[in-house]
């Protein structure tokens, strides 16, 4: 293996730091679960993609820079250290978007990936439902054929539907074949948000945002060209989506390298101020900081590894849940570590004149603990690492 960067490489590697040193926002945007602060990050899209650094590895007729993976990993590296906006666009040009270029039309791709790269259209991802979340295949939101149309009548209820208020279109299963198999008679659908028969309802998240919707579809007219993939295949479409979200494009290396770093950075400001004082400190301290650096370094050098695997044909599938696994623990375990350094200064919110890095740490560590439920809960994860990666049986 070689794990040195080309001279090709490195020049990107350089273009990118360039530009976002010279333009990622000084003074860190409102959370994009915000009504406000979604707007604001919109903004952030639209001049990420007129510099076309909104989607570097898609093919250029598409917005993006024809970008190679290793590329893209670049990319996500130096967007992570410069500090920049987290993407709001996330859902659609992360985990729609690969799955439109493995099983869309070359209508759909033409039509839906440059609004996508663009801001213009906004994706919100619609898989659970009120009684249907780990247990995807038990959805009931259904879709009924309507010939005369050419199309679907879709009905049904989404939940826990990440800044869908703010979206403009939302992707997901609908029972379209009641009387097939559970996993079979799923179609994948895309739903613009403005058709008659939706309404989208906000809500509050624990940590006090409104980053959640629930969305309602009465008797809502979906076009055949709104399917992605075969009808009835949607299951086989929607595992394409999920592992996206679990392995490579949501959550890259890139993201918990630049947190060690900045978890070092506060150790630095905290317990070594501390330590030249006199004050006794608590030496697990250390030891977590240094083991968050660790891992974080591990996941990046595993995705070394699963990068090759797909530039050389080869999909990572059900490995991808051992990547959201590692992700999302080692993100509690980071945050964890920095509130343990910063003591009860760790309690202080945004706005109160002694919080340190504006309570950023709080907030992350609030969002970091639901790591390990949204894009498949780590128990299920688990399960499919027993029986799909290490064949166990299924009991
Ligand atoms: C921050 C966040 C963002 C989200 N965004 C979206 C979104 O944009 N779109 C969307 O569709 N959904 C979204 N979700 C919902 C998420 O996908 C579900 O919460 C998740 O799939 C779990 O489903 P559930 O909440 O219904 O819990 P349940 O499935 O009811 O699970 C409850 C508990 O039981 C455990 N459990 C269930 N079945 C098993 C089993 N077979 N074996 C072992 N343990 C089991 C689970 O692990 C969990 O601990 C989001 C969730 C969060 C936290």
């Amino acid at each position: 293996m070689e794990l040195r960067w080309s001279d090709d490489e490195s020049a990107f590697r350089e273009a990118c730091r360039t530009w976002l040193a010279e333009h990622v926002p000084t003074t860190p945007l409102p959370s994009g679960d915000t009504a406000e602060g979604f707007a604001a990050h919109l903004e952030w899209e639209r001049l990420l993609f007129d510099a076309r650094w909104s989607v570097v590895s898609w093919p250029e007729e598409f917005g993006g820079r024809g970008a190679s993976l290793w590329e893209w990993l670049i990319f996500e590296e130096e967007y992570y250290r410069a500090g920049a906006p987290q993407r709001v666009t996330q859902n659609g040009i992360f985990l729609l978007a690969p799955t439109i270029f493995e099983f869309g039309t070359p209508e759909q791709q033409a039509r839906f990936l440059p609004r996508m790269a663009a801001a213009q259209d906004l994706w919100c991802q619609g898989w659970s439902e009120p009684d249907a979340g780990s247990d995807l295949a038990g959805i009931k939101s259904r879709a009924v054929r309507d010939d005369a149309g050419g199309g679907w009548r879709v009905t049904g209820q989404k939940t826990w539907t990440t800044r869908g208020a703010f979206c403009t279109h939302l992707f997901g299963l609908f029972r379209s074949d009641p009387v097939a198999e559970r996993h079979r008679g799923l179609s994948y659908f895309m739903v613009p948000l403005d058709a008659d028969g939706v309404t989208v309802r906000g809500f509050g998240r624990l940590d006090g945002d409104e980053g959640f919707a629930e969305v309602f579809f009465d008797d809502v007219f979906v076009s055949d060209d709104l399917v992605l993939g075969e009808v009835d295949q949607g299951w086989g479409v929607a595992m394409a989506t999920t592992s996206s979200e679990r392995g490579l494009t949501l959550r890259s290396p890139g993201r918990f390298t630049a947190a060690a770093a900045r978890l070092v950075d506060l150790y630095r400001r905290t317990i070594l101020d501390a330590a030249e004082r006199g004050d006794w400190v608590d030496p697990g301290l250390r030891q977590q900081v240094v083991q968050a650096w660790i891992d974080a370094e591990a996941y990046r050098l595993y995705t070394l590894a699963d990068v090759t695997d797909v530039v050389e044909g080869r999909s990572p599938g059900a490995r991808s849940s051992l990547n959201k696994l590692w992700w999302s623990e080692l993100d509690v375990r980071l945050h964890e570590a920095a509130l343990g350094l910063l003591g009860p200064l760790a309690e202080l919110e945004e706005g109160a004149p002694d919080a340190v890095d504006r309570g950023a740490w709080m907030k992350g560590f609030q969002f970091a603990l639901s790591g390990p439920i949204y894009a498949g809960t780590n128990e299920i994860q688990r399960s499919i690492v027993a029986e799909r990666v290490l064949g166990l049986p299924r009991k």
